[in-house]
């Protein structure tokens, strides 16, 4: 005993951008952080950006579609 803080608050590892976050939305059991899902909101789908992000976010429903079976 004697330890006062066992989890520091680290937050979450975001799908999109892979650093810990505290703030963001869940998708497909992931999460995406605050940050990205604006990027997300405001990249247009013409953007090469966007299909990055698709590609990550595809990422995410493979690995749900792995757990469930
Ligand atoms: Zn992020």
């Amino acid at each position: 005993m004697g330890k006062y803080h066992t989890q520091s608050i680290k937050g979450e590892k975001c799908l999109i951008c892979e650093n810990n976050k505290l703030e963001g939305i869940h998708l497909f059991q992931s999460f995406i952080c605050m940050d990205c899902e604006r990027e997300i909101v405001n990249t247009k789908t013409s953007d090469p950006k966007y299909q990055f992000f698709v590609y990550q976010m595809g990422k995410a429903r493979i690995l749900q579609e792995r757990r469930q079976a």
